[in-house]
């Protein structure tokens, strides 16, 4: 049997996982058992010491507000992160909490017109926040990439996998003359394209793109561990699963080598073998390329498997932070404790899974002092009165409540 003609295009066929658990909240004790893995990972492991721990990017003091018809709302208070070399820092919590926000003021994705940024994102010595609009487009890509949530609204359904990767490929290479010349991306990307306005870019030149670029592409293809890289390169996205999409776009941010992924909810809506493996993947292009990576997820489950670093965060600030080994063991919030409750533990005695009571205040109605203290079973008369500050507790391991200090 000619094997080649039994490919199925479903991430299931991509390699195996080894290690990861994320059926449940228990930390994996071991991430590699077998003699190959293990050489994988001291080699990882080598690569990884070769480049000195040190913050790639340095968030302090950020507040985002948005422009909204009853003013300036805030959705991102007073929020410091320091995210480190070939480290995965996850970010915690439940949808509406401003994680997303947060990941995507990173580059300043969100709409100039519409937000307010104050605090600093420092980027190898460059304050993002103090520069242009456009010399932030420098850092795009090329240091800061982001992962969106939801792949299949990512890539254009009616081009090709190689032929949008070939583009990406294109405005990265084209990077510095686009600059140069101080013209509008999408005007630089319709000229580097053979085309005088984005709307008249023709299929004709995007495979011309992808012929010139085809051998990168399925080097990238083949680093995100897709089988059969020329074929996946000229199908459709519909083609593809919904895991296979994520590698896709897992190889369309790691063009460019940057210094800091932003995978926000990459696992979202995927069943929970390619969850695994979409981690593993992340895992491994992390040490590989050390750099570093911000995990926005909403289930603790999943980062269990590979953070290093976790923040929990409740309605626009950060609750607790802490290395992973050290949440897991001892969760001090009542926000992260109800968090690691809500997750099924898969033991016969639990009948009901517990649940947080209440849900995330809406942007701009959040209660007085803290914030989470209508949903909190621990809540005492000073909650609604004062807000609690994030203060260290333990070395590492900071947490904003009354219970714990302060
Ligand atoms: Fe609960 Fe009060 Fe702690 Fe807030 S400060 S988490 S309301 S105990």
């Amino acid at each position: 049997m000619n094997v080649n003609k039994v490919i199925v295009y479903t991430d299931s066929l991509a390699s195996k996982p080894r290690g990861l658990t994320i059926q449940g909240i228990g930390l994996p004790k071991e991430k590699n058992t077998d003699r190959t893995s293990h050489n994988r990972a001291k080699s990882c492991l080598q690569k990884a010491s070769a480049i000195t721990t040190s913050p790639v990017v340095a968030v302090s003091d950020l507040d985002v507000s948005y422009r909204t018809f009853r003013g300036y709302l805030k959705a991102v208070e007073n929020v410091s992160l320091t995210l480190e070399t070939a480290k995965i820092h996850a970010l915690v919590g439940e949808s509406g909490c401003g994680k997303s926000t947060l990941g995507l003021s990173l580059s300043r994705l969100l709409p100039e017109k519409r937000v307010i940024y104050s605090g600093k994102i420092m980027c190898k010595g460059t304050d993002l926040l103090a520069l242009h609009e456009k010399d932030v487009e420098r850092f795009r890509g090329t240091e800061i990439a982001t992962v969106f949530q939801e792949p299949m609204t990512s890539l254009n359904p009616v081009y090709k996998i190689g032929e949008q990767m070939a583009e990406a490929l294109g405005v990265k290479r084209h990077r510095d003359a686009i600059y140069n010349r101080s013209l509008p991306k999408p005007q630089m990307s319709a000229r580097l394209l053979g085309a005088s306005d984005d709307s008249i870019i023709t299929r004709f030149r995007r495979r011309k793109l992808y012929q010139q670029f085809a051998g990168q592409v399925n080097e990238l293809l083949n680093k995100v561990k897709i089988p059969n890289p020329e074929r996946v390169a000229n199908m459709y996205p519909h083609e593809l699963s919904g895991g296979m999409k994520q590698r896709v776009m897992i190889a369309m941010a790691i063009a460019e080598k940057p210094s800091l992924l932003v995978a926000d909810e990459p696992t979202t809506a995927l069943d929970v073998t390619t969850q695994t493996r979409i981690l593993e993947l992340i895992n491994s292009l992390t040490q590989e390329y050390g750099m570093s990576v911000l995990l926005i997820a909403h289930d603790l489950g999943v980062v269990a498997a590979v953070a290093d670093y976790i923040s929990v965060m409740y309605a626009g600030k950060i609750v607790e932070e802490a290395p992973k080994k050290e949440l897991f063991e001892n969760p001090l919030h009542p926000y992260t404790i109800g968090l690691m409750g809500a997750f099924p533990k898969g033991r016969k005695d639990e009948s009901t899974l517990k649940t947080i009571p209440g849900v995330v205040p809406q942007l701009g109605r959040y209660p007085s002092g803290c914030r989470f203290h209508p949903r909190c079973e621990k809540a005492f008369d000073k909650c609604p009165t004062s807000i609690p500050r994030l203060i260290e507790v333990k070395a590492n391991h900071r947490v904003a409540c009354y219970l714990h200090g302060d």
